[in-house]
């Protein structure tokens, strides 16, 4: 129970990684929030977690840009008081032709991927700073570490925020907010569940030599989120069998 009296905000807590990651911060004590817009699936989640003798609430919550991030935070105050632990997990992945990719596919990416956990960020780390303590994890990719074709718009914006992770672990970092970065590789999860073998394909390349599991991804976040990372500030920890090692 090392995270007993924290709260922490998990965004697109209603699925795969996120879900897990929810699951594994209550288990640790923490009083979670989950956000995401599929209410029927924020209430499974939630359901889960209470069942399991934990605390959790949902929020439904379209992240689309600035004010639905800053409104998000607000709400996540009202509810618990201080956000201690703040997951940047909701993400879409679209791959595709560069060719292929509209304006409105761009701003859809850029404005979940890199907008929400910006404005999030505004919102609760000058919190966290003035007392003194919380924990930031954001969730980037592998293919944020390295050039794969079709990945141009998905790679790109979540390699800002890999910058960002390092950029905030600068800013907030001497207050005691630490800012770090899980980044998975290919994972099964509800959002991956229609890429069939390509899945599988993509993760043979690794050594593990197989796709992880939103469970395994959800140990190194909550891991960061602990005191057991005390002195882990702006690291983006590969949580992906290996690829980007090899
Ligand atoms: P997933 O199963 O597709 O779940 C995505 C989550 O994001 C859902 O909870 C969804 O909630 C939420 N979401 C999507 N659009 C949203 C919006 N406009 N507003 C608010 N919430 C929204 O995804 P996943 O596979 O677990 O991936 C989670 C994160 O890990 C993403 O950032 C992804 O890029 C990253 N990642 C995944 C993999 C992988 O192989 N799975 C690999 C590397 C990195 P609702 O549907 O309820 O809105």
């Amino acid at each position: 129970m090392e995270l007993q009296g924290m709260a922490a905000l998990v965004t697109g807590g209603t699925s795969g990684i996120g879900r897990a990651a929810a699951v594994a911060l209550a288990q640790r004590g923490a009083r979670v929030v989950i956000s995401g817009r599929d209410a029927g699936r924020g209430d499974e989640v939630v359901r889960e977690i209470r069942a399991a003798g934990g605390e959790a609430d949902f929020l439904a919550v379209d992240l689309r840009d600035e004010a639905s991030a800053r409104a998000l935070a607000g709400r996540a105050r009202e509810l618990v008081g201080e956000v201690d632990i703040l997951v940047n997990n909701a993400g879409v992945y679209p791959f595709g032709p560069t060719e292929q990719t509209t304006g409105q596919d761009f701003d859809a990416v850029y404005s979940l991927n890199v907008k929400a956990p910006f404005f999030l960020v505004a919102e609760l780390a000058p919190d966290m700073a003035k007392r003194g303590r919380g924990a930031i994890i954001n969730v980037t990719t592998m293919v944020a570490e390295f050039g794969a074709a079709g990945m141009a718009l998905y790679g790109s914006s979540k390699a800002a925020l890999v910058l960002l992770t390092k950029s905030w672990a600068a800013e907030y970092g001497p207050s005691g907010v630490r800012v770090n970065a899980v980044s998975p590789g290919p994972t099964r999860t509800s959002g991956t569940s229609g890429m069939g073998d390509d899945l599988d394909q993509l993760a043979a390349q690794a050594p593990a030599g197989r796709p992880g599991s939103a469970e395994e991804i959800a140990e190194a976040i909550a891991f960061l989120a602990t005191d057991r990372a005390s002195f882990v500030h702006g690291a983006v920890l590969p949580v992906d069998g290996g690829r980007v090692a090899v």
